[in-house]
């Protein structure tokens, strides 16, 4: 089997015990969600949505964006693995025909535990406001609340462009196949421990000007994002989108929290990618 990422450790079988389902909520993803958990409870697995060994996600790739957030605090402790009710997922990559091989496999067999890079970002906030930290599977963009977002780009606490602009994007190496791709971002292997800024319709002409090409950075580098003047900023976190005022800084960069996928079989990044994009 190829060594998908850095970080791969065996599990042996019987190490789970505690699971959770989360589930997009409709009529299929419930019917497979009984489904699982009859199965699951029947081999004496304890269903325990507080503090879960594995999370299964049943729905879409948002189903386990959702699942991510909601167990966020707990990474170290939580394996994830995504089953899909509508097309081929990224983390969602077990089908619904497959779901009785799926809990066979959690109840007989060891597995793998790979780990993806996050994003971490942090808030600072004027007048001594406590500052905020967050982390993100896919993304977090940066908009103004009310239309142009104007600010400054620092690489490593120095200044690289001013932008001006719909907004920024900063996205895990996981999440470059989602919003980053709609932006033509690179596709970058999750193995390369990276965040990626793509620009959302900038403008650039001979007053404002900004690099252009998406960015790479390293975990060692980090980007921040100043206000120019108005100190207002849509954050979006994923799926979640919320306000922010009085903001001093954004910083962003590699996180150390990793999120952590149980692989029950090899399923390449690269297959995933052919499989989702050119079919
Ligand atoms: P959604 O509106 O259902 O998501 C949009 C699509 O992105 C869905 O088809 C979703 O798959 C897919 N997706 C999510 N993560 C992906 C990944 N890592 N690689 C490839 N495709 C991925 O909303 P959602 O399901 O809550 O997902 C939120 C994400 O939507 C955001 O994190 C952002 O990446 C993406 N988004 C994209 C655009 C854009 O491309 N213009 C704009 C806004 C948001 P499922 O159908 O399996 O859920
Ligand atoms: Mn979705």
């Amino acid at each position: 089997m190829g060594q998908e990422t850095l970080n791969m450790t065996n599990v042996p079988a019987g190490r789970l015990k505690r699971f959770a389902i989360e589930n997009r909520g409709d009529s299929f993803s419930d019917a497979l969600r009984s489904r699982i958990f009859e199965q699951l409870s029947v081999h004496k697995f304890v269903y325990d949505d507080l503090q879960p060994d594995l999370v299964i996600s049943v729905g879409g790739d948002g189903t386990l964006l959702q699942a991510f957030h909601r167990y966020a605090n707990r990474l170290n402790e939580t394996a994830f693995v995504g089953v899909h009710t509508g097309h081929l997922g990224f983390y969602a990559d077990w089908t619904a025909e497959e779901v009785d091989g799926l809990v066979q496999s959690i109840i007989g067999k060891g597995f793998n535990i790979v780990e993806y890079p996050l994003l971490h970002v942090s808030v600072e906030y004027i007048n001594e406001r406590t500052p905020e930290s967050f982390l993100a599977l896919n993304e977090c963009t940066v908009r103004s609340d009310e239309g142009l977002l104007v600010a400054d780009v620092l690489i490593k606490g120095e200044k690289f462009e001013s932008f001006r602009g719909d907004g920024l994007c900063f996205s895990t190496p996981t999440g470059s196949t989602a919003y980053n791709k709609g932006l033509s971002g690179a596709i970058i292997h999750p193995s390369l421990l990276s965040i990626q800024l793509t620009e959302i319709a900038s403008i650039n002409n001979r007053v404002y000007r900004t690099v252009g090409s998406p960015l790479i950075l390293p975990q060692h580098h980090r980007c921040q994002v100043l206000p120019v003047i108005d100190r207002s900023f849509t954050l979006s976190l994923d799926h979640l989108s919320r306000i922010h005022d009085q903001v001093k800084q954004i910083e962003f960069g590699v996180a150390d929290e990793k999120i952590r996928f149980a692989r029950f079989r090899p399923f390449p990044f690269w297959r995933r990618v052919r499989d989702s994009f050119i079919g």
